[in-house]
Parts: C-alpha cells; structure tokens; sequence
C-alpha cells in the first residue's frame, strides 16, 4: 500500500508533544510491514538542514498566491537493529512558516489551510499517489474536507481515501468563517453537518466530517470522545459516525526509547542488571539539586495544561511532600502553573525539583532517574508518559482515563498482572491514595518492587502490534472510499 502520513508535527524535527512521537515512529513501523509510507510537514525555522529541493508550485489562498517549495529528507533510522530510511517532504514557505515555534501565531489557520492544500498539490508533481492519506489532528482537517470537495472530481485523487486521527480532541482549531474563502471553497461547507461549530469554522470538525474512516490512539478514547465529558461538544457527531470510529493504542520506538543503550542517560541497564538503574537516580537527583538519599523519586514530565490535572497536586502540595519522598518535575505550558511550580519548589528545597521548559535529554534522565512517574490526567488519548516509562522499569502512577486506562493495569486491584498504580476519580486524595500504594509496597518489599519493574520493563509496547492495526485500518479506509 501507498500512505502518505500527514502532521504538523514529528520528532526529532519539531516535537510539542506525544504527536510527533507518534509520527516520527509509527510510519517505520508500518514501513517495516512492506509498505511504501512517506511523511510530509511543515518546514518550520527550527528545522535546519541542507534538504534536497524536488519541486514548487503556486498555492491559491482566496485571491493571493504563494509559492510552496517541496523538499525531501531520508531519515535513517535502525528498526530492530538494521539500517533503514524513511522519506519525509518538507513544504518550505517563507510566508508562513520560515518563524520561531510550531503553533499559536495569528494566521494559523492561514498556515494549516496553506499546508493542507500543499499536501494535496505535491502528490501529482513528486509522481506519488496515495491509497490513504493518512491525517493527523486538527491542522490537517482541511485534507480530508478538500479532497471530498473539490479533488475527487479529478482523476488523479479520486480514488485516494482519507484517515484521520485524533491524537488529542480539544485542540480542535476553531476559526472564524473566512477559512472558507481561504479554503476557496463555498459557503454551503459552513453548516451545522459541515464544518460550522457555534458560528465558527472548526478544522478538526472538517476532518471528522469528510474522513472516510476516523480513529484515535486508545479503545478507551474512542469510547469516551461519544460522551459529553470528554467529546469536547464534538460527541453528538463522533456518535453518529459511530460506525467508522476506531481506537489503536500507541506504541513508542523501541530503538530509540532503551534503557540498554540511550546515550542520555548515566549508565545503561537491562532487565538483567537493573541494580544500575541506581546510578541514573543518583545522577538525577545530582543534576536536580536533589539529596542523594534512597527515598522514593517520583518524576513527571508533562505539557503543563489543564488536561494533565496538575491541580490535583498543587492542592494538596503540602500534604504529598510531607510524605518521605522525592519529586522532579519537567515542563512547559501555561504560566499559571509556571508561578505556582516555582513557588513550590521555592517553599520545599531539597524534596521537589523543577524544570520548566523542554529538555529532551533531562526527559530521559527523569525517565530512568526515578522510581516512579505520575500522570494525573483529567483526560488522555493515548500517554506516551507511562509507556516510556514501562520501558525504563519506572512505575506510572496514574489516573485511569483513556490510553492510561487502557496501558496501566493496578497493582492492587491485579497482583498477577499489575504494572503500576491507579485511582479512578479525579480528586486529589484518590491521587494521593495511589501515591501512598506505591510507596507503601517501594519501601515495604524491595523484592516485590523489583519484580515489578521487571514485570513493566518485560510488557511489549512497542509498534510491531499495532501497526499491523494500522495496516487493517489503512485497507478499511480503501474499501470505504470504495464502497
Ligand atoms: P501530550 O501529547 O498530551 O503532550 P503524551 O504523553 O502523549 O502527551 O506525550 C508527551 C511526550 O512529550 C512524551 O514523549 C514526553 O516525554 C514529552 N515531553 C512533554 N513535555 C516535555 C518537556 N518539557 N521536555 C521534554 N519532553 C517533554
């Protein structure tokens, strides 16, 4: 099959959060399958490199144009050990996209929509045409909306058939409705069945609407997205299209998440000499301006947003740090938990450690450092969080809501089967009572928390299942458009 995987966002080029883990690894996966999966993104300021040049073409936004230069990359990556590459395109704009970060400037939707049509406008002049167009998120809405309204009619796209994934449901892209001229579309796209969402233009709408099939990165998601607590006021449609509505839970890149040989981190370990883990908490606790002392280390590395249910743990600061514990903390996000964050760590020296901004080699200094990792999130699609953390035998704490449900079985509740802890309400005492269990059975059965770590380090998450998912979802989609 022939995919073209389509996001704003993939690592190691540009990375805000769990997307572009996902697209900088699920398209090896699916590659690995025997398929011919090409990626295209935005050339963002920060990507910088010598990228070979393949073509240009004018772009119609309403009644101006702009140039989109098309560039091509071959990552090579090691899947399992042996060398490969991976072909991603780059659409370069000085106009829209030759600026400091990823997302929140004044004409984004100008930029999405300009990306979207991009995307669709390369294919006939690079010679690759897709069986799927594989969407990504809100930005990429405007592809599935296009290629229903306007591309089908020619030949070249009319049989190609549209995925699209959502990879986080609030961030939905809300507009106003001169997206449609942008879109140089008519206004009959802006109703109530289309594209219009309390008088405005919502992107992700789009593709949820013109999608042939429409999924999201857990079982659990998929199921709580059709309810009015987590449908984001999306759940009335998501409920109708039901039947084209799946949940594949992420995997992460086994290569480049592993304890035994990443280079960020103090010293390697394995299920076989996990006595080494020791070392990367001391140099942890080292880097962080931490005691060096055998206490319990809980880390959390997060976007800082409302989603995460931070405020579950600035409620009750007090009453966690009084236990005898260690906490570090690594984020970015909204200002309001910057100031609150940094009091904290003010007020309790030597017991919480803070980070704010994006670090990716403390990120995985925290992953193999601690002993445990929390994620207290009032909702979440899918986590990578805690799947990395599995990986690096440290044990999730978490709320069970969406992807952390579907990954994170308790270890009370399930002894045989446990993987780390979870509470079910979102209160901060019901977190509080996780933390305790962990801690409880930490300082209580070192043997019993040592086949624990053993036990989540040994679970697979890696890609190899659920791309072959992604591969069942990718030959639906063909047949929907067919049918
Ligand atoms: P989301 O996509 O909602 O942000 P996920 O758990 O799916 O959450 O993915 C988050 C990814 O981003 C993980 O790989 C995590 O390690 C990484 N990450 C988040 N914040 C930071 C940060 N401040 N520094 C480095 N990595 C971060």
């Amino acid at each position: 099959m022939k995919v073209l995987f389509v996001s704003a966002e993939m690592s190691p080029f540009a990375k805000t959060g769990g997307l572009a883990d996902v697209a900088g690894s699920l398209p090896k996966a699916v590659a690995e399958l025997g398929h011919d999966i090409r990626i295209v993104m935005p050339r963002y300021r920060m990507i910088k490199g010598d990228f070979k040049y393949v073509t240009d073409f004018p772009v119609r936004i309403d009644q101006s144009v702009e140039t989109c230069v098309i560039r091509q990359t071959e990552i090579p990556y090691a899947f399992k050990g042996r060398k490969k590459s991976l072909k991603v395109y780059f659409t370069d704009s000085y106009r829209y996209f030759d600026r400091d970060g990823i997302y929140g400037h004044f004409d984004d939707a100008e930029r999405f929509v300009f990306f979207s049509k991009a995307v669709l406008d390369m294919l006939p002049l690079i010679n690759f045409k897709p069986d799927v167009i594989h969407c990504n998120d809100w930005h990429t809405g405007p592809v599935c909306l296009l290629l229903k309204e306007k591309y089908h009619t020619n030949e070249f796209y009319k049989d190609i058939a549209a995925l699209f994934t959502i990879h986080n449901l609030e961030y939905q892209g809300h507009f106003s409705s001169y997206v449609v001229n942008l879109l140089n579309c008519g206004y009959d796209v802006f109703t109530p069945e289309k594209t219009e969402f309390y008088g405005m233009f919502n992107f992700m709408k789009a593709g949820l609407v013109y999608a042939d099939v429409i999924s999201t990165v857990s079982r659990v998601y998929a199921e709580e997205i059709k309810t009015p607590q987590y449908g984001e006021r999306l759940e009335g449609l998501l409920q109708r299209r039901s039947a084209d509505v799946f949940g594949i839970v992420n995997g992460i890149d086994y290569d480049q998440f592993n304890p035994l040989t990443d280079k960020n981190i103090a010293k390697n370990y394995g299920v076989d000499n996990l006595d080494d883990k020791k070392a990367n908490k001391t140099a942890l606790q080292k880097e962080m301006g931490l005691p060096c002392s055998d206490v319990p280390l809980i880390g959390l590395i997060s976007r800082l947003s409302g989603q995460k249910g931070l405020n579950l743990i600035i409620d009750r600061i007090d009453d966690m740090l009084s236990k005898d514990i260690q906490f570090v903390l690594l984020g970015t996000g909204d200002e309001y938990y910057h100031e609150h964050f940094r009091a904290i760590a003010s007020r309790y020296p030597g017991k919480i450690a803070v980070y704010l901004g994006f670090n990716a080699n403390l990120a995985q200094m925290i992953y193999a450092g601690s002993d445990m990792f929390l994620m207290p999130s009032r909702f979440e699609p899918c986590g990578l969080g805690q799947i990395i953390s599995l990986r690096y035998g440290t044990i999730p704490i978490v709320r069970a809501t969406g992807g952390l449900a579907e990954t994170i079985i308790d270890y009370d509740a399930d002894k045989e089967h446990g993987n780390g802890f979870s509470f079910v309400d979102f209160s901060s005492d019901a977190m509080l009572g996780a933390i305790d269990r962990a801690v409880s059975v930490y300082n209580s059965s070192p043997d019993e928390w040592k086949a624990l770590i053993r036990r989540a380090m040994e679970i697979d998450f890696s890609w190899d299942s659920s791309a072959k998912k992604y591969e069942e979802l990718y030959k639906h989609t063909v047949n929907k458009r067919k049918s």
